[in-house]
Formats: structure tokens, sequence, C-alpha cells
């Protein structure tokens, strides 16, 4: 595909990463590899706004992939990491700030008895994996496919995001011995969870899923799946747990617990909870985090984890996301949903926009979206013509046709339009693209 404009300086700037990284970048997915291009290199952000090395500005959907839910340099939570900063960047030793961090999160979501701060939402999740194999002295993780839980070798099995915009079965460095213990199942199929259950009796330790998938693009869970698979952890004695990575703090004040209310055994959460800062916790029943070292005996550590200058930043954007911040979000999701449904059906294009509360991505087919193999049967050439359309006019969605698209407090009506304005020719070239 040729593109008609140009970034000269993201160009060269890529050029000199490409020596010195490999592919260029520090995350798979940032490298366009999936569209094509030149992957721009930001140097600032404000309001929904991120502007590039060379100069353009453009209407940020991605939200560095959820994190930036008040929108970028928001001045309390700039004002909070600056205060921070001023006293010191890191201890070593406790500070109230990850206290005040842990009780607001505790506060929020009432399945959390305890929570432990890390610093990746990978750490988060590897770490519930251990404690859940610690608890149980089982070795068997249940996931399924299309869900991404960041690099965790045990994770890595038919994952989404990254994994899933690059066609990896699955990766290299990943012993047979590790992904031997992961059972990989279907989405939304509790046939499968049930099957599990029966061919390994007594060896499951846990049944890790996204609370509600973004990482295949948003795929929600059918109604009664969380449910059912809470159900069959406790009846079998294995753990349930929901990564709320992508969804705490962002598909309501409690996160998509508070959108179903199924109660897990274990959570995890990053992104929103850090405020742009490495950040990132579990937690969940009393007695499970009780097997935590120095409490128990299931080892976990971090030199930065509870890192002050993170605590401060997360602490702040948490407690700016009350009622009406989450009715703007959803208020802002939903005409945008409309809006790009509208132009791809003026246009003709095979389209499935799906949403799970203010998380929403566009599927290229009309048929159904149950699972990662229904998001496959998707045209991702469709997409490719679309985002190039909306980058060449301004607009930043993620460069990959299996991610969320990610809306914040500061997309006002300005930054609507502009997006509306790009639509009916992105909604054109989508039409027009071949395979
Ligand atoms: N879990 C989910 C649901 C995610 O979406 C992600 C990242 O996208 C992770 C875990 C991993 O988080 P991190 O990239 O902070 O390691």
């Amino acid at each position: 595909m040729a593109y008609s404009y140009e970034a000269p300086v993201s160009q060269s700037l890529f050029d000199r990463a490409s020596v010195v990284t490999p592919g260029g970048v520090n995350s798979p997915v940032r490298a366009f590899r999936a569209v094509g291009g030149t992957p721009r290199f930001m140097v600032s952000g404000t309001g929904p706004y991120l502007t590039d090395a060379d100069g353009r500005e453009y209407v940020d959907l991605v939200c560095s992939w959820g994190p930036m839910i008040l929108g970028h340099s928001h001045p309390e939570v700039i004002a909070a990491v600056q205060d921070a900063v001023s006293r010191g960047t890191s201890f070593g030793t406790p500070g109230e700030g990850e206290v005040a961090l842990a009780e607001e999160i505790v506060a929020r979501i009432e399945p959390v008895e305890q929570v432990r701060l890390v610093s990746s939402g990978t750490e988060a999740t590897m770490s519930a994996i251990r404690l859940a194999r610690g608890f149980t002295g089982r070795a068997k993780v249940v996931k399924f496919a299309g869900c991404y839980h960041g690099h965790v070798d045990a994770l890595l099995a038919a994952a989404g995001s990254g994994v899933a915009t690059f066609g990896l079965p699955n990766t290299p460095g990943v012993t047979g011995a590790t992904a031997g213990d992961t059972v990989v199942l279907p989405y939304n199929d509790l046939d499968a969870v049930r099957a599990a259950f029966a061919a390994h009796p007594g060896e499951i330790a846990c049944v890790i899923t996204e609370a509600s998938p973004g990482n295949m693009g948003v795929v929600p869970p059918a109604d009664g799946f969380n449910a059912g698979l809470k159900e069959l952890c406790a009846a079998n004695g294995a753990l349930y747990i929901s990564d709320e990575v992508m969804t705490g703090f962002r598909t309501s004040k409690a996160g998509w617990y508070g959108v179903d209310g199924v109660r897990p055994d274990l959570m995890t959460f990053g992104k929103v909870m850090g405020g742009g800062f490495p950040a990132a916790a579990f937690g969940g029943r009393g007695d499970v985090m009780a097997h935590l070292a120095p409490a128990g005996p299931v080892y976990q550590a971090g030199t930065l984890s509870g890192n002050p200058v993170a605590t401060a930043a997360g602490l702040a954007q948490l407690r700016l996301l009350d009622d009406a911040a989450y009715a703007k979000i959803d208020a802002v999701s939903a005409e945008l949903r409309s809006l790009v449904g509208d132009a791809l059906t003026k246009e003709g294009v095979a389209h499935t926009v799906s949403a799970a509360s203010n998380m929403f991505s566009v599927f290229f087919t009309d048929r159904p979206v149950r699972d990662y193999e229904d998001a496959k049967k998707q045209d991702v050439f469709r997409f490719t013509a679309f985002f190039h359309s909306m980058l060449e006019q301004g607009v930043y969605l993620p460069p990959s046709a299996f991610e969320s698209w990610f809306v914040s407090t500061a997309h006002d009506e300005r930054a609507v339009e502009r997006i509306a304005a790009a639509l009916p020719a992105a909604a054109r070239a989508a039409s027009e693209a071949t395979a």
C-alpha cells in the first residue's frame, strides 16, 4: 500500500531506533507492522491530542492503550507528579502514597480485600498465577484464546494483542513444560471449560480471563459466561482470576466488576491505576492474599513496586474518576460508535461495532464475533486502509484491527468533530480497499 503523506522526522528516528532496538520499538504493536508505514514518534500530548516529531497533531483514540482516561497532561495529575518528584523518586521503603492507593482500590472494588502493588500488568498476572498455584497446590492454568494477559510465559499461548496482530500461534522461548501446564480454550464456551475440568480433575489451579476481552478487538462475555466460570471454579476447587488490567477503573468506577458483579477470587489491574506511570496491582480474597510473602510462603517482590511518583499519579487520576467522569466517557464513546457505524454503513462496508461499556472496536465483518476465531475472519485489509486514511487526516487509531479504541474525559466536541470529519473518506478507503 502506498502512502500519500510522509513523516520524515519520525522516519529518521525510526531508522535510528532500528539500529539499537529490535524492530525499532520497545513494544511490538508500536512498530506499525500490521498496517505498514512509519510509526509516529510522539513528542507531546495535551487533552485528547498528540503531537508527533514532524509537528502534526492527532486526535488520540489509543490513550496510551488505556491509561490516559483523563486525556494527556491533566493538570491535577501533573501537579501530583511534580509534588511527588520534588520529594524524591524512589526510597525502597514503604510510603504513605502506596497505602492510599491500595485503600482507594479496596474501597472501589468490593471483592478486593487486600492488594499488592507491582509495576506492570504482566507482573500482576504472573504473580496472581503464581499465587493461585501456591494456594491450591496445583499446576494447570486455563486461559482463553484471544485473551492477552501480558507476556507471561504460561499465558502467551494463543494470546491476543500483539500476538494476535502478528498472527503468532505461540512464541519461541516458552518451553514445552511451561506451555504444557496451560490449557487454552475457546472464549465464551462454558462447555469447553466443563470438559477441561473433567479432563484434569484436581489439577487446575485457576481460570484466568480478561473480565471483558479487549485484546482480540472488543469481544464482551456472553450473558452468564463470567458467572459460569466462577461457578465451575468454585465447584472444582480452582480460583477464578479476572484480569482487569484493561477494564479496571475504565468500564466503570469498579471496572468490569462494576458492570457484571461476578465476584472473582483474584483480580489484576494496571493501565488506568498508574495515571500514565508504571503501576499495576493484583488483589482479592484475604485468605488467598495471606499466602503472599512476607505474610505467607509465596514469594513476590519488586524494587520499584509502590513507587512514590507512580502511586501519586495513579491516586490523583483515580480520585478524579467520579460518576460524572464515567458518564462523560460513556457518552463520547456512544457518539463515536454511532458516527463510525453510520460512515461505514453509508459506504456499504460490512462491519460490526463491538462495545463493552465505553471500550469499543470495529470488526470489518458483519458476522457475529464471539471469540478469537470469529475475530480473525474479518477483512483486515479494510481496517488497514481505514487506519491510514484516519492517520492522514489527523486521527490516531490503534495500529491493529485486534485492539480496543479508547476515549477519555478530554475528548470534547471539537475532538469529536475532527473525527467525524475524517470518517467519510476513511470509510470510502475501506470500501475501495482490496485484499
Ligand atoms: N492484561 C491485559 C488484559 C492487558 O490488556 C495487558 C496489556 O495490554 C496486560 C495484561 C499486560 O499489561 P502490561 O503491558 O502493563 O504488562
